[in-house]
């Protein structure tokens, strides 16, 4: 394996399973040092994990606790990494989803809120707050979703706000490109983990998901991992304000 990323410091939100995680322990195998973020108590053990298999193989990580939603949090966990890492150069805001599926009309304002501040509120924080911390030369991904491109019956508020944080993505690589960062969406398809899985109507999904996917399997976390840490690494450095759609070609 390459050290692509050594001396790199990292942050990765959501990032004690998941896609998150995989992006993690991708991130250190190419030799960043990476703080993975888990958001409650009850996630510490499994954050705690993805650390040890990152330092099992020879990686450095640590975990940092943070809800995302949390603008004080968000600033602790970056004051956190930067220290730890001697500075931040990838910041991966991947923390998301948990929006419910339903038809425009069925809406609660409720429902509506939690899915601003988790998928847009969330990422547009953590955005500025990676905007004022990555040293020059950094990289910035914020994880959207192909449902901004999809547009399914029942997406509209986790669509639209994924769509909101793909905006920020490309203004702020607009902002940014004078200093030699880049910042990128990484648009995700389909993807089995534990939170799709979750979701319900398991069988039905997943078949629909095979039919409209060219490629003819289901996504798997590494799938994206794999597309976030070449944007990470050096081989990306002419590509910035893009959304990168990883999803075997489901859009
Ligand atoms: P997941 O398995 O639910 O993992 C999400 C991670 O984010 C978990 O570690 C979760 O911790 C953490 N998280 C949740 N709320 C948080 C908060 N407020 N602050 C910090 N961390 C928080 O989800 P996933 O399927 O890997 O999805 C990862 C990202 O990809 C999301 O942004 C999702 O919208 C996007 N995406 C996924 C798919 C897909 O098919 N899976 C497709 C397109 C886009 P807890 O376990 O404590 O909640």
């Amino acid at each position: 394996m390459s050290h692509t990323l050594d001396g790199k410091g990292a942050i990765v939100t959501g990032a004690s399973r998941g896609i998150g995680r995989e992006i993690a322990i991708k991130l250190a195998a190419q030799g960043a040092q990476v703080a993975v973020n888990y958001p409650f108590d009850r996630e510490a053990a499994a954050a705690e994990e993805v650390v040890n298999e990152i330092r099992a193989a020879g990686g450095i990580a640590q975990a940092v606790k943070a809800d995302v939603r949390d603008i004080a949090q968000i600033e602790a966990m970056f004051a956190e990494a930067a220290e730890a890492f001697g500075g931040i150069d990838i910041v991966v805001s991947n923390a998301g989803g948990d929006a419910v599926v339903k038809p425009v009309v069925d809406v609660t304002e409720a429902e509506y809120d939690a899915a601003m501040a988790l998928n847009a509120r969330a990422n547009f924080f953590v955005l500025r707050q990676a905007a004022r911390t990555v040293r020059d030369g950094g990289r910035i991904v914020v994880i959207a979703s192909s449902m901004t491109a999809l547009c399914y019956p029942g997406s509209a508020i986790y669509g639209g706000a994924k769509a909101a944080a793909e905006h920020y993505a490309r203004v702020l690589a607009k902002e940014l490109g004078p200093r030699g960062v880049t910042v990128n969406a990484v648009s995700p398809g389909f993807v089995d983990t534990e939170a799709t899985r979750a979701a319900g109507n398991v069988e039905e999904r997943y078949e629909m998901a095979l039919r409209q996917t060219p490629l003819g399997r289901i996504g798997e976390a590494d799938d994206i991992a794999d597309v976030v840490a070449f944007v990470a690494g050096s081989g990306a450095r002419w590509i910035t304000g893009q959304n990168l759609r990883v999803g075997g070609g489901i859009v």
